[in-house]
């Protein structure tokens, strides 16, 4: 089983993800190569596997990546092959956290073995005020990232399914409820 979970920065699907990691034990997160640097606290290997960008191009030329994008100029994000292997060989469940292109071309590859999730924010403004108070990236980089969600918004429609992230509580329940059902079917049938 294949899980692609989209949501523009600051929707909240890195706490969802995390939440439905802990909820489910046979999930397993496909960690994405990056040419971004890490941030304060990430790990290479958790969170990304950080990659400078002349080896990301070189794992373009390889083939080693199903899907890759530049996400927002200059930095490059891509899921590698061998993530799939990995985690279906142990036979989990894999979860892309990519962005809504990536989600689009995963899902078209895919097909009915994957379940796209889009997570919506409320509103714009209340994503903007997010990222202000994650305040991870600078002024100039967060008008950046919400003026790219407005377009994202629109790819919501091509997704299976969408779920708003009002409330954090209710978000993470029915993402529970989404990924149970699922899991679920599959083992019933
Ligand atoms: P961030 O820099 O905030 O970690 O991520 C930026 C964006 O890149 C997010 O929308 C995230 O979902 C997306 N992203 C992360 N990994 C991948 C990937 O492997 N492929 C694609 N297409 N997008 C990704």
């Amino acid at each position: 089983m294949i899980f692609i979970i989209s949501s523009p920065s600051g929707g909240g699907k890195g706490t969802i993800i995390a939440h439905l990691l802990q909820s489910f034990p046979t999930l397993e997160f496909s960690v994405s190569a990056t040419s971004r640097k890490p941030r304060e606290g990430e790990q290479d290997g958790v969170n990304y596997y950080f990659v400078s960008p002349e080896e990301f191009k070189r794992k373009i030329a390889n083939d080693e990546l199903i899907e890759y994008e530049e996400v927002y100029a200059g930095s490059y994000y891509g899921t590698p092959k061998s993530e799939i292997d990995r985690i279906q060989r142990k036979g989990h469940h894999v979860v892309f956290e990519v962005d809504v292109k990536g989600g689009i071309k995963l899902k078209k590859i895919f097909g009915e073995k994957a379940l796209s999730i889009f997570i919506m924010p409320p509103s714009i403004e209340e994503l903007r005020r997010r990222l202000i108070g994650r305040a991870t990236e600078p002024l100039d980089v967060i008008e950046k990232r919400v003026a790219k969600a407005a377009l994202e918004l629109s790819y919501a429609e091509q997704y299976d399914r969408v779920l708003v992230n009002d409330d954090l509580n209710l978000a993470k329940a029915q993402a529970d409820e989404i990924i149970r059902q699922y899991i679920d079917r599959e083992t019933i049938g």
